[in-house]
């Protein structure tokens, strides 16, 4: 494999480097939660009246915090691996990426989850056609991110997409958002968060509902619409008394992300994707003197 390189600034990082990367950003996202979610969880654990949706919450902490004092997975799925890389790079990042998952597995080690979608076949690994998956994102001027987020199929598979007629406009955004949510119930392993994506095409459309998860909860949309949006979903789902795990509460959810991308005139495109309460990401930089620094909160944002 050839070393990665920076090819706005010379830089070079070595695969093994890139390599370790990896296996160091997927351990900590399976065995710690990003602080504003720990907030939200405890702020909903505070708040909540219910005794059986408290309970529920004091148990998802409490988790959390013996995960990251033993170094172990919180959950026993350790997720489809998702990764988002911004900057440019000439190297084959990706074999490098592969290489991180495969020793992450081993290593940490990660449930292998990543079976052939037809037969059924586990690769044993997490490595197959398509996987890890890696977005690459425009990027900043002199350092190369990288961010995973470890994606349990209890929320993922209940994402969900619609193609609206566009006369049917934000009511019935609004409207197919809170359907999703509550078709969904205690499958996607709740308080979620849920990720919508609006406009662009089918693909852009889910692919914004699945960025948008990586935004930090304490982070408003910077659109005053949608941020508006975002509260009011979050009200409305809140209102629904799934609770967490689905066994009633007021915490169904922790936070709405909504992000939008322009349309065909004839398309209105909504999608949704939730994440559960193990809603994992980390990520790190490297830059061209080789210095890589760790978040455990996400850069994507800065
Ligand atoms: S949906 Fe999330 S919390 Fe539920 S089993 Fe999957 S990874 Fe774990």
């Amino acid at each position: 494999m050839h070393p990665v390189s920076f090819n706005r600034c010379d830089a070079m990082i070595s695969p093994e480097l890139m390599e370790q990367v990896v296996v160091n950003i997927l351990r900590t996202a399976v065995t710690s939660l990003p602080s504003d979610i720990m907030s939200v969880l405890e702020k909903a654990e505070s708040v909540e009246t219910s005794d059986i949706a408290k309970s529920q919450l004091r148990a998802i902490l409490q988790n959390v915090k013996c995960a990251e004092e033993a170094s172990i997975p919180m959950c026993q799925d350790t997720g489809t691996p998702l990764f988002f890389v911004s900057g440019r790079c000439d190297g084959d990042i990706e074999e490098a990426i592969r290489k991180g998952v495969e020793r992450a597995t081993r290593e940490i080690p990660l449930r292998p989850n990543i079976v052939h979608p037809l037969s059924r076949k586990n690769s044993g690994n997490n490595l197959g056609v398509g996987m890890p998956q890696v977005h690459f994102l425009p990027g900043p001027e002199g350092f190369v991110e990288i961010t995973v987020m470890p994606k349990g199929a209890g929320s993922e598979n209940m994402s969900a997409l619609r193609m609206l007629s566009p006369s049917e406009g934000l009511k019935s955004v609004k409207s197919f958002v809170l359907d999703v949510v509550v078709n969904a119930g205690g499958r996607p392993c709740p308080p979620t968060i849920v990720g919508v994506g609006i406009g662009g095409s089918a693909d852009i459309a889910m692919s914004l509902a699945k960025r948008a998860l990586l935004r930090p909860l304490d982070v408003m949309n910077p659109n005053a619409e949608l941020a508006g949006l975002e509260e009011e979903l979050l009200d409305a789902v809140n209102l629904t008394g799934i609770g967490p795990m689905g066994l009633g509460g007021r915490t169904t959810c922790l936070g709405v992300k909504v992000d939008l991308a322009y349309c065909h005139t004839a398309s209105l495109p909504v999608a949704v994707n939730l994440q559960c309460w193990a809603a994992r990401r980390a990520s790190a930089r490297m830059f061209r003197d080789g210095r890589v620094t760790y978040s455990k909160e996400g850069f994507l944002l800065d």
